[in-house]
């Protein structure tokens, strides 16, 4: 079973010891089958504890979703982050994934709080409070505009206003959230140690030059193969496409107009749909609500710098699939098949769940 290794931190296939299949309601009809088992890493030889679902049985077998880590838990936001500012995070993250939206603004909105405590600003009132980090320099101008739509956001969320939340509403104000957070916390405190070993130029100029003369041939390599994909959805509906780079380079798309796809937009849409399923459409004119490819239209301009639509989310999904621990799956109980991705947040962290 594949599953991701927090020691070995590489996606190893596990040796089953054991499992236990069950339902967690049985007097639920739709309720799906989920198996609980036990792995050992046939590298480390540590023990891992595995979720799976089943998803689909037909003649050729029974279909599960990639197992999910559920011991050692997963960790996705830097521990260089402040506790009291990663538990309303990871409290958000936990409301995303269940579907709570509007509660998730709230707690991101919470996290913001939490960093003007942080800092020990003045005001009582989160406006005050960011703006003091500006006048500060603790955040930059960008930083400070989109902390004030999270506060504006939160102030919605946290009030009884009737204002409803979607998935890609609050995904995105916590990829903000995060971006801010890792700005103030990760990139400052790995600048303040880049400038604390600076003195040490001739190491640090050789390792320099190694890995960017690695990074050259690598691309070199993936510029002259370009990969051939089949997008997501039924076989007899599907496209071949080909593409260069890669999810973690950044891509693009070779067809009409070259269209590139940045590494920090796959980023963004891993964050956005970590651990949860989330329908393709990929319907040109009109994407349904919540779906891959309303996200795509509506964030693909500010994330990516240029406007894509909801036809590249399919090529984006199919990569997103190919590349990294998302996978999907056709949902046949609609009039139409339709592609759905189960989100992986990072190749460790791979949580299914049904919508
Ligand atoms: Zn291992």
């Amino acid at each position: 079973m594949l599953i991701d290794c927090p020691d070995c931190n590489a996606r190893v296939d596990g040796e089953v010891v054991g499992s236990v299949e069950f339902v967690n309601d049985p007097d639920e009809v739709d309720e799906p089958r989920r198996r609980l088992s036990l792995l050992r890493c046939p590298v480390c030889g540590n023990p891992l504890v595995a979720l799976d679902v089943l998803s689909t049985v037909s003649e050729s077998g029974e279909f599960w979703l990639s197992a999910e880590r559920i011991w050692p838990p997963c960790t996705m936001l830097s521990p260089s982050i402040p506790a009291k500012i990663r538990d309303s995070l990871e409290e958000a993250d936990k409301c995303i994934r269940s579907g709570a939206f509007t509660a998730a603004v709230a707690m991101t909105g919470r996290a913001l709080e939490a960093m003007c405590r942080h800092f020990g600003t003045k005001s009582d009132v989160l406006a005050g409070g960011l703006k003091e980090l500006l006048d500060r320099e603790i955040i930059d101008k960008r930083l400070f505009q989109w902390g004030d739509e999270l506060r504006i956001n939160r102030n919605l969320a946290a009030h009884a206003t009737g204002e409803r939340f979607h998935g890609w509403h609050a995904g995105s104000l916590f990829t903000f959230a995060l971006a801010i957070c890792n700005y103030v916390f990760v990139l400052n405190e790995q600048f303040a140690e880049f400038l604390e070993h600076k003195d040490d130029v001739n190491k640090l100029m050789k390792q320099l030059v190694e890995s960017l003369r690695g990074r050259k041939a690598k691309r070199t390599v993936v510029r002259g193969n370009p990969k051939r994909l089949w997008t997501l959805g039924h076989p007899s509906r599907r496209t071949q496409f080909r593409y260069e780079g890669s999810v973690a380079d950044g891509c693009m798309l070779l067809q009409v107009g070259n269209p590139k796809i940045e590494a920090s937009f796959f980023q963004a849409a891993l964050m956005t749909f970590s651990g949860r399923e989330v329908r393709g459409g990929f319907k040109e004119d009109d994407p349904p609500r919540d779906s891959f490819g309303e996200w795509i239209k509506n964030n693909s301009r500010s994330i990516n710098g240029r406007c894509l639509t909801p036809r590249h989310a399919s090529f984006i999904a199919a990569i997103l699939c190919h590349e990294t621990g998302v996978t999907s799956r056709l949902d046949g109980a609609s009039t139409g098949v339709r592609a759905l991705l189960v989100a992986a947040g990072e190749q460790e962290d791979i949580r299914p769940f049904f919508a």
